[in-house]
């Protein structure tokens, strides 16, 4: 039976080569002056946003809450905020502009460390224009910001933060090194995954991971050897905006849930996060549903995750593992132990895995000795 679901995204997408185009006129009815928000680089935000009235702010590394209030300080003479870079930038926008007209701190508003409080003011309407593939922050509802004194990265959540248009240029994701590729591609992968078996999974997103996976496949490891193949970073451009639509709407799973405490305590992109969990992830699940719900939807789904990702309809669940571990190997993804995680570790992560939102969406509780043999085998 189909349904019951919901499904939210951004008002507008604007997708292909050229799409950067439509920024003014869409930006025209927003306001006068725009903050726009970028990583360090902001040589090409100001080229590809010339002629725009705009102040920019620019920072390096994750969003913290730090930098989430000087931003919220710089965007007063702005009537509007565009995110422009991957997603940290997009997640620094999204915070701002859900901040700026909202009094308070944004600890008041955080999960998972903070209060959790919903927004009394809609947000500063907001664009995203990602330039990588990517994190699919360009049409989530939230804004995942880190705390240094806590140790983890917690999200901004609300059904208000809804951006008012996403326009995905491929042609801005082409000069993106291969590290970042691949880091940011496995996050795509990952994200389609987890959505796909998640306990809150439905028939729309079903689709969408499906047709994102299998583009996926085959696109990242082309753009890891040739980043100006236009055609595979169109792919891994649209794949993200594929998992950004699932993850929104129907939620993660463990994975998501080891790389939010991990994004808090290593210094490493959170897509190698998640790429040295992925693989052990799905083991541990499939495990845990044979033995404790072996007639579980989700066993299936993961017969087809491996068919699809193997292109071998004969596949069984334990095929994916191999195959997404091949796949890090050669997109060069390391393990915990190489961003330094340590044995002893492991234990203070666990217990900030159990209470991470993405772990409430894994297609069945994991015990705590499950997942310290994730961590143990990431390792
Ligand atoms: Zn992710």
């Amino acid at each position: 039976m189909v349904g019951p679901f919901e499904f939210a995204t951004a008002t507008r997408i604007v997708f292909g080569f050229g799409a950067i185009r439509s920024l003014a006129a869409l930006a025209q009815p927003l306001g006068a002056r725009a903050l726009v928000v970028t990583g360090a680089n902001t040589t090409r935000a100001v080229r590809a946003l010339a002629g725009l009235e705009a102040s920019y702010f620019s920072f390096t590394g994750e969003p913290t809450l730090a930098i989430v209030r000087e931003g919220v300080k710089a965007a007063r003479s702005c009537q509007f905020v565009i995110g422009f870079g991957g997603g940290s930038a997009m997640d620094a926008a999204k915070a701002i502009a859900a901040l700026a007209p909202n009094s308070g701190e944004p600890l008041d508003y955080l999960e998972v460390i903070g209060q959790g409080h919903t927004l009394e003011h809609a947000p500063l309407p907001f664009l995203m224009v990602p330039t990588t593939a990517g994190t699919g922050a360009e049409v989530t509802r939230n804004a995942v910001l880190g705390s240094p004194e806590h140790g983890v990265r917690a999200s901004l959540r609300s059904p208000l933060l809804v951006p008012r248009a996403a326009l995905i240029d491929p042609e801005l994701t082409l000069e993106a090194p291969p590290g970042i590729t691949a880091s940011t591609g496995l996050d795509t992968l990952t994200q389609l995954i987890e959505p796909f078996v998640s306990c809150r999974a439905n028939a729309l997103t079903d689709g969408f991971c499906l047709d994102g996976m299998r583009r996926a496949a085959s696109a990242l490891p082309k753009v890891f050897r040739n980043g100006l193949d236009r055609d595979a970073r169109a792919e891994m451009a649209y794949a993200s905006l594929l998992s950004g639509l699932s993850l929104a709407n129907a939620g993660l799973g463990i994975v998501h849930g080891f790389a939010s405490p991990l994004g808090g305590l290593l210094e490493a992109p959170h897509g190698a996060l998640c790429a040295a969990v992925l693989p052990h992830g799905i083991a541990v699940n499939i495990r845990a549903l044979r033995e404790r719900a072996p007639d579980h939807d989700a066993l299936n789904k993961y017969r087809r995750i491996a068919q699809l990702l193997t292109a071998d309809s004969h596949a069984e669940p334990d095929d994916a593992v191999g195959y997404v571990s091949n796949l890090c190997r050669s997109l060069g993804v390391s393990s915990l132990r190489s961003y330094g995680l340590e044995p002893s570790g492991i234990p203070e992560l666990v217990a900030k895995v159990a209470s991470a939102s993405s772990t409430k969406a894994n297609p069945i509780p994991l015990s705590m000795g499950e997942l310290a043999e994730i961590a143990e085998r990431a390792l």
